[in-house]
């Protein structure tokens, strides 16, 4: 048995299995390494797979608050520290109902390699809460972080582990958790990335991931030949922070973005997304995209009830480029196939694994240009590195500066993950090249640092 298969086994047989999500995660990264761990012996010699499958700690606390009604209600908190061979941990906060030890542990070991792969120094953590913000108040939503970061304070800090937001966790809850902070340590730290401009954040930060997917899209569509966004139709799941930002840069570079979506439905605008109304749908009243046709009654509205069975709307509409950029495992086998056969010509995950391992297979043997999350996405880390820098530093940074810095980092990501694959006789695919480059980068350090 090859070394590689041998690891799989072992690893299909440990504890690492029971969580479904996670064991997706690790399977399709391990799928990617074959050639890594066949040809290099020093990665079985060190064990490196087994200690980076394996978090270095993991936090799991009572969060006891107060509703506006004053009943008391609890809810559970995490933060995972996965791996800090490069860096401090780096990684967000969700707050959603379906947070588990499960999901955040997927998240986390993505996380680990998505950080490598930027090249910054920074290493993976992920946490959250089952809490859901939404209907919340404000004043409910205060209450809750407070309670939250009572517990959290304990782990984190500037070169220990610095969250930032995540699925549900934006400037608000960014902006209650850090004020918390502050009144317990009456400490004035950069412990958290994603605050809002007047307390140490970075101005590019809520823009930096769907900015960025469109950039590292770019340089791919590039090196395959079909350079540039001109008139490109373009579909978008999602209708969050990393969704309307994508849409906003495909603007900019001349594309047309047609669709989004939430948890209840799709928007299907033949004439491009209305950006300004998306913005103040979600952004503002963080209401329902439904209301989207009571000013655009040309868009086309379908709910989740009536979706094609088994797939979502969004990849049944023709595009070039596709950008899901919602959740984990919205991209079905079937939407795969509706979208090969409609033509589109690549496929970048916005989302943390949006795509299901039978979509990836699809679009893998039909050639179909796949960025992943680890790298598609990366722009969000990126940028909160560059906001802890800036703290670090007590200095601020411009707009158009970051922007430079963020377009930089992506190309070169993009241009790295490119050549790794080539380096490993699989040109074009970007799955294997940045489970590789991401993985060659942490394995080292760890190696280096001894056990
Ligand atoms: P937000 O909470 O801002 O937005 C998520 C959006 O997705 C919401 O509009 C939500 O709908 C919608 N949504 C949720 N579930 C579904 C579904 N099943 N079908 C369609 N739409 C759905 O999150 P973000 O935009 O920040 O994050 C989106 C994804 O990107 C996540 O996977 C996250 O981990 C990842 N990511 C985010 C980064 C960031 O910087 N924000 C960085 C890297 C990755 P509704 O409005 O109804 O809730």
């Amino acid at each position: 048995m090859s070394v590689s298969n041998e690891i799989i086994e072992k690893i299909k047989n440990s504890n690492c299995s029971s969580d479904e999500t996670f064991f997706q995660a690790v399977k399709e990264v391990l799928d990617s390494l074959k050639p890594v761990l066949d040809s290099d012996p020093i990665y079985k010699r060190h064990s490196i797979v087994e200690r980076l499958i394996t978090p270095d700690r993991e936090f799991k606390f009572k969060v006891a608050w107060m509703d506006d009604n004053q009943n008391i209600k609890v809810n559970t908190g995490y933060r995972i520290q996965f791996n800090n061979a490069l860096g401090p941990y780096k990684g967000g906060l969700r707050f959603h109902p379906s947070v588990n030890t499960g999901i955040l542990k997927f998240l986390g070991f993505e996380q680990i390699l998505k950080n490598s792969l930027t090249g910054l120094p920074i290493g993976g953590g992920k946490g959250g809460s089952d809490f859901d913000p939404k209907g919340k108040s404000n004043f409910e939503v205060m209450r809750f972080c407070s309670a939250y970061m009572t517990e959290l304070h304990k782990y984190i800090g500037p070169r220990v582990d610095v969250p930032a937001g995540d699925i549900g966790v934006g400037a608000r809850e960014i902006g209650y958790l850090f004020g918390e902070y502050k009144k317990i340590t009456s400490s004035y730290e950069g412990i958290l990335t994603g605050k809002p401009f007047m307390f140490g954040g970075s101005l590019l930060r809520p823009e930096a991931t769907g900015y960025g997917c469109v950039y590292f899209t770019d340089e791919m569509l590039k090196y395959a030949g079909k350079e540039g966004f001109k008139d490109r139709v373009c579909a978008i799941s999602g209708a969050g922070n990393v969704a309307i930002h994508t849409i906003e840069k495909l603007y900019n570079l001349g594309a047309k973005p047609v669709t989004c979506s939430d948890s209840k439905g799709t928007i299907y605008d033949s004439r491009g997304i209305d950006l300004p109304l998306l913005k103040e749908i979600k952004l503002q009243k963080r209401a329902s995209l439904e209301e989207y046709i009571l000013t655009n009654s040309d868009a086309i509205y379908t709910k989740v009830e009536d979706y094609p069975k088994g797939g979502h709307e969004v990849w049944n509409i023709p595009c070039d480029c596709a950008f899901p950029s919602a959740t984990q495992n919205e991209l079905t086998g079937l939407d795969a196939k509706n979208l090969i056969e409609n033509g589109c010509i690549s496929i970048s995950e916005g989302a943390n694994m949006p795509s299901t391992p039978e979509a990836i297979k699809l679009f893998k043997e039909n050639n179909i240009l796949f960025a992943p999350a680890k790298a598609a996405n990366a722009g969000g880390v990126t940028v909160s590195e560059f906001e802890m820098s800036q703290n670090a530093s007590m200095s601020k940074w411009t707009y158009e500066h970051l922007d430079e810095m963020l377009e930089k980092t992506m190309r070169s990501l993009c241009k790295r993950i490119h050549l790794t694959a080539i380096d490993y006789g699989v040109e074009g695919n970007y799955e294997d090249g940045a489970n590789i480059a991401g993985f060659k980068r942490v394995a080292d350090a760890m190696i280096a640092e001894g056990i």
